[in-house]
């Protein structure tokens, strides 16, 4: 039953459909033509013998006519007819013989009385006769029929050898078919064999690429392919989640470190308030990485909820400056910047500053002591846009992970075993793409890494700050050049 529903059935029967199909169709155009041809060439003879009849009938009327019919009757040995009627349709005379069976059709026997000559083909024990109904005078006719001629006989013989032939080439094909479907079929067999022995333990397996078929080497390097995504994000997903789990514990062992040490002894207010501060402090930190998941898959499904005023790029980048100052002085790093005045865009404000924290942080977090972090934020050349640019003399990012920095979970070969999640750049493009812009990044290992965001400016704005803003020679690009652009 399980067969019936194989692509392997299905296959064979539409192969073996087409043939028959294909067969029935060149038979019938052979046969449709050979019959053509026959009822002409037994239509000439049946004409000839009407032209002896009417010769008959013109020089010695019925009798002359019942005599050729016999002379031809016994010339035949028996096997034709000649059947004279009158007007009324009764049989005036006929030849003795097989054919007498033949029945006297009444619509040409009418057409005929009626002075019009008619053809037509009777099946008589498989044989086809062909007779003709000629008329004479007074509404008598003359019926004429002959068996089929040894050339008929074998055409006939070999229309029937050919269907048997047919119908045995249509059984073969179908045979022929099941083999070959079964056989063609059968890598694909192996290889759903081989799929559904894939399970969470054993991602590493592929497929064989045989180099036997194209296409279902194309199907294995697709699957191949496809597993190496799976692949890479389980193993994401299993880091994130050791991650997640030692980003959480931290803060909380500190919380239930700070609660067990207050309780441990009596205390002043004011040494309660601080604990409770110190807790807070702890919750924010939990709860600043609950939020970046959250806004990550919100960002992901696109129903990132964005707060839209307008926002002064020139205040936000000020406050990222202000904000990563101390940090990128304690990890030894000169974080400097190059801000155009008066730089507006619509937008949610709070997201934009994520946005440029996260870039931040990691130029920081992936740039030794003694480099430099540059954030540029100017107007585009053509005017309608706002770009800044986080660059930084760090790490760099190696050529095959740089498509990949974008997605969720992925985090760089390298920096693995670092603190992080994956999470931010993704959340970086979601909130830039919500905004209408678009993030790229340009790296190379061992010169530092430089990203780019373009977000439309307020067109409210433009006009009355084109004249404010001013031109900044610091451009990033001049000192950072670096080979490769990905969006
Ligand atoms: P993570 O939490 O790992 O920093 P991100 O999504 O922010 O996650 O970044 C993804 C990966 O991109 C990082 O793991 C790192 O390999 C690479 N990356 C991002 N920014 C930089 C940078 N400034 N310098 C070098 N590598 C970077």
């Amino acid at each position: 039953m399980r067969y019936l529903h194989s692509l392997a059935f299905r296959l064979t029967l539409l192969y073996a459909g087409i043939f028959a199909l294909c067969f029935a169709a060149v038979f019938g155009i052979f046969y449709f033509m050979m019959e053509t041809d026959l009822n002409r060439w037994v239509d000439e003879e049946l004409r000839e013998g009407v032209k002896d009849i009417r010769r008959a009938y013109e020089i010695s009327g019925i009798e002359g006519v019942r005599r050729i019919l016999d002379r031809e009757a016994s010339v035949e040995e028996g096997r034709f007819l000649g059947r004279i009627v009158d007007g009324d349709g009764a049989v005036m005379y006929e030849t003795e013989g097989a054919l007498k069976d033949i029945p006297l059709s009444l619509e040409l026997a009418n057409a005929a009385s009626s002075g019009v000559e008619k053809n037509e083909s009777i099946w008589m024990e498989g044989d086809r006769i062909r007779t003709i109904y000629t008329p004479l005078e007074n509404g008598i006719f003359v019926q004429i029929g002959l068996p089929p001629s040894e050339h008929e006989i074998w055409m006939q013989d070999f229309s029937r050898d050919l269907l048997k032939v047919g119908l045995i080439a249509v059984i073969i094909s179908v045979g022929v078919g099941v083999l070959l479907a079964r056989r063609s079929l059968l890598p694909v067999r192996e290889m759903a064999r081989m799929s559904s022995g894939i399970s969470a333990l054993s991602l590493g397996k592929r497929m064989p690429v045989s180099g036997q078929s194209a296409e279902l080497d194309q199907l294995a390097v697709s699957f191949n392919s496809m597993m190496e995504r799976i692949d890479t994000l389980v193993k994401g997903i299993r880091e994130v989640t050791e991650n997640l789990a030692h980003d959480l514990r931290t803060p909380i062992a500190g919380i239930r470190g700070l609660a067990e040490i207050t309780l441990n002894g009596n205390r002043t207010s004011d040494e309660y308030k601080l604990t409770l501060y110190q807790i807070m402090e702890r919750m924010d930190c939990l709860l600043s990485v609950c939020n970046s998941v959250l806004d990550e898959s919100e960002a992901d499904a696109g129903a990132l909820a964005l707060n839209w005023e307008t926002v002064s790029i020139t205040e936000l980048c000020s406050g990222i400056i202000q904000t990563f100052e101390p940090v990128a002085a304690d990890a030894g790093q000169k974080l400097s910047s190059s801000i155009s005045s008066g730089l507006m865009i619509k937008g949610d404000r709070g997201r934009l500053f994520q946005v440029l924290a996260n870039l931040v942080d990691n130029a920081v977090k992936y740039t030794p002591a003694g480099g430099t972090i540059l954030l540029y934020a100017d107007r585009s050349t053509s005017g309608n846009e706002v770009v800044m640019i986080v660059a930084d003399t760090g790490a760099g990012i190696p050529e095959k992970d740089l498509p990949h920095i974008f997605e969720r979970y992925y985090r760089g070969e390298k920096i693995r075993c670092g603190s992080g999640t994956g999470l931010g750049l993704p959340l970086v493009q979601g909130i830039v793409k919500a905004h209408g812009g678009q993030v790229m990044v340009r790296s190379e290992v061992g010169k530092g890494s430089m990203f780019l965001v373009v977000v439309p400016v307020d067109e409210e704005h433009v006009s009355c700050e084109l004249s404010s803003a001013s031109q900044t020679d610091d451009d990033p690009q001049t000192h950072f050049e670096f080979a490769e652009t990905h969006s």
